[in-house]
């Protein structure tokens, strides 16, 4: 094995942003002291406010302004992206062209779901209008992976944005340049004032800004991190969203289409190198149709490769440290009895990991419990699907899942405990913008995208306003035992039957 690519190091009050496919130096960037987040936020503060005040119209006309300018520079965003993870351009334009979608969609949708509406008070309280608005939270601070790096954070800024927030957003030590871009597009639309602002740095960086008062954090990232974050977070009682790794399933049922189930195998698993936190890592499928599944992943999986080249499927591994945690994952279940029928231990390079597939690896093992973020899918033969459907949900992560099954998909996937499930094509949910995207479990919790993505970043505000006065009055000393009597008949003769 030859020596691992370099992380991107601190140089001095800098760091370097490096090309994973040539390690060339691609953009330097600040490393935030927690002074500067504490001003950063503190500068969001009165942005909050000037950006609330343009009601939902003129934050959706901005918005969509904004996605106009990602969307007729496409190709400088997908060169950006490609320069600092590595990825084909064409899978950069795919996660742009999704996150330009879900910026349409919450500019359009954040008014109907947010603003004010009447609520039944009841018979009771009949003399009152009740109300409920969703007003925005203040300064959301969003902390970012690379493997997305727009659409996964575009997930948390573009809604905490349509509900009213300024945004602080520190984007991973690996796509600063990418989040840098997103940022000025922005500043081009709404230069008036600091509405999303750009903090770049390391874990110190993300952690003082979890402590630097914001009213929530939008986290995106590994399990472990996250559950640092939410353990800062506690010390102010700041409220968090975690969007943490996956270990999703995909369940293949005897009447699928088995050269979709395989073609969805192949794609979920190898694209972005694996790097995907919705990506396929294990396979359940039922014995009927196991063998020829196999067949067909097999051969299919041989039409894959990563490199850099314009032919190559994907790219490298983006962030140098993973390469190891592949190589074991494989080994293990080697070791333990799995089988390598695509790839193996010598397919993880010191940059690129072509595909690896792995049969008879035993459930326990490294390669099945646990988020391998790598070109690399285990697959285990069922007797039936209630065994696939158990199998998959014995895991700590709830995340993505899918489900191949002409009869059954709707079914069973609503049987599995992931947030998010496919049914006959691969994450499919990923790509409508009026669904909830998140997970239960290691896989977090909270949700971006869709409703409940807006209501996410705000906060309810219920009114009651006294129409006219009651006949009878419940909420004052003045109130007399005939009135508690009346109460008490009325409340039997309401609840009191069953
Ligand atoms: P990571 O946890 O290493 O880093 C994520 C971000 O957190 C980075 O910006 C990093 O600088 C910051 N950070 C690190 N330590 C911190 C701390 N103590 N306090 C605050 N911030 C800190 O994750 P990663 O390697 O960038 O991303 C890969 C992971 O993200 C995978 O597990 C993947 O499954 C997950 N992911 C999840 C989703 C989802 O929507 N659920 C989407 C994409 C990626």
């Amino acid at each position: 094995m030859t020596a691992v690519q370099p992380k991107p190091t601190p140089v001095g009050e800098t760091f370097d942003s490096l090309s994973p496919a040539t390690d060339e130096v691609v953009g330097t960037y600040p490393v935030h002291t927690a002074d500067d987040v504490r001003a950063a936020v503190e500068r969001a503060r009165a942005g909050a406010g000037w950006w609330d005040g343009l009601g939902f119209a003129g934050r959706a006309e901005r918005l969509q302004r904004w996605k106009g300018v990602l969307t007729r520079r496409l190709p400088q965003l997908c060169q950006a992206v490609r320069d600092e993870t590595g990825k084909p351009v064409a899978d950069a334009q795919l996660e742009s062209v999704l996150a330009i979608e879900h910026i349409a969609w919450a500019a359009k949708h954040a008014r109907k779901i947010l603003g004010r509406h009447r609520r039944s008070p009841g018979l009771l309280m009949a003399n009152q209008a009740a109300t409920v608005e969703y007003r925005p939270l203040g300064v959301v601070g969003v902390i970012g992976p690379w493997n997305y790096p727009v659409y996964t954070p575009l997930g948390s800024i573009t809604y905490a944005l349509a509900a009213g927030n300024a945004v602080v957003f520190k984007p991973s030590e690996y796509t600063p340049g990418v989040g840098k871009w997103l940022v000025d597009a922005f500043a081009e639309i709404v230069p008036e004032q600091p509405v999303l602002q750009l903090i770049t740095g390391f874990g110190e960086t993300g952690a003082a800004l979890v402590g630097a008062g914001v009213d929530k954090i939008a986290f995106t990232g590994s399990t472990g991190t996250g559950k640092k974050i939410m353990a800062a977070a506690a010390a102010t009682l700041t409220p968090v969203v975690i969007e943490a790794g996956g270990k999703d399933a995909l369940l293949v049922d005897t009447d699928a289409d088995i050269e979709a189930a395989a073609d969805a195998t192949v794609w979920g698993a190898f694209s972005n190198s694996g790097q995907t936190c919705i990506g396929v890592e294990r396979v359940y499928v039922h014995e009927r149709v196991h063998d020829e599944f196999v067949a067909k992943v097999v051969e299919k999986s041989k039409n894959v490769r990563a490199g850099s080249d314009d032919e190559a499927q994907y790219g490298p591994i983006t962030m140098p440290s993973q390469l190891a945690v592949i190589r074991r994952h494989i080994a293990d279940a080697l070791e333990r009895g799995g089988r390598a029928l695509v790839g193996g231990v010598d397919s993880v390079g010191d940059r690129y990991a072509q595909p690896t597939v792995l049969v008879d690896v035993p459930e326990d093992s490294e390669a099945v419990r646990e988020e391998t973020f790598g070109p690399t899918v285990t697959i285990a033969k069922v007797r039936d699907m209630d065994e696939a459907v158990e199998k998959a949900n014995a895991t700590k992560y709830g995340l993505g899942s899918t489900v191949f099954s002409r009869a059954r998909g709707v079914e069973l996937a609503s049987r599995l405990r992931a947030g998010m499930t496919s049914v006959n094509a691969p994450l499919s949910f990923a790509g409508i913008a009026s669904l909830p995207f998140g997970g239960v479990g290691d896989s977090g919790f909270g949700r971006i995208h869709g409703p409940e993505g807006l209501r996410e970043f705000s906060r309810p505000k219920a009114v009651a306003r006294q129409r006219f006065t009651a006949p009878i009055t419940l909420t004052s000393f003045t109130r007399k035992e005939s009135t508690d009597a009346l109460v008490a008949k009325l409340i039997t003769v309401l609840h009191g039957k069953r």
